[in-house]
């Protein structure tokens, strides 16, 4: 039991409290600062899941990056893929669709892929979900190598 984040051990309440809240160990100074981040940017618990889910499989993902514009959930950098997260779609009006898509048109104009997760995905099937974006960091790299 060490945070992932620093390698300090855990106690059990520790332990126990960071597995609970993002399914990985943190030391209690790591996970106070990704719940400050959090209600900071009004991160979703999945988007933190999913950070450490990618890391571990390897990758090197941002949470909360800004791209001068806005905050991205996670964004995967060497690839230009940003990840948002949906929580709220019994919520989401046609004004917010509209912005999505305006939103994902920038991001492709500026060379960058946006892909939007269903937060219940990541809930239930973290380990599917890091494999398929896995696989899309893999068809991304290979599209830019062609170019
Ligand atoms: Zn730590």
């Amino acid at each position: 039991m060490k945070c992932v984040e620093c390698g300090k051990e855990l106690s059990y309440i520790d332990h126990r409290k960071s597995i609970e809240m993002f399914n990985v160990e943190l030391c209690e100074h790591h996970r106070l600062r990704m719940e400050r981040l959090m209600r900071k940017n009004n991160t979703p618990v999945e988007a933190v899941k999913l950070y450490y889910g990618l890391k571990s499989a390897g990758e090197n993902p941002m949470l909360e990056w800004w791209d001068g514009k806005r905050s991205v959930d996670l964004a995967i950098s060497r690839v230009k893929l940003n990840i948002e997260i949906d929580t709220e779609y019994q919520m989401l009006t046609h004004e917010q669709a509209m912005n999505d898509l305006e939103e994902t048109m920038h991001s492709f104009q500026n060379g960058f892929t946006t892909i939007r997760i269903p937060h219940i995905i990541i809930k239930h099937y973290l380990q599917e979900t890091v494999q398929n974006i896995m696989g899309i960091i893999e068809g991304l790299r290979a599209n830019i190598k062609v170019i």
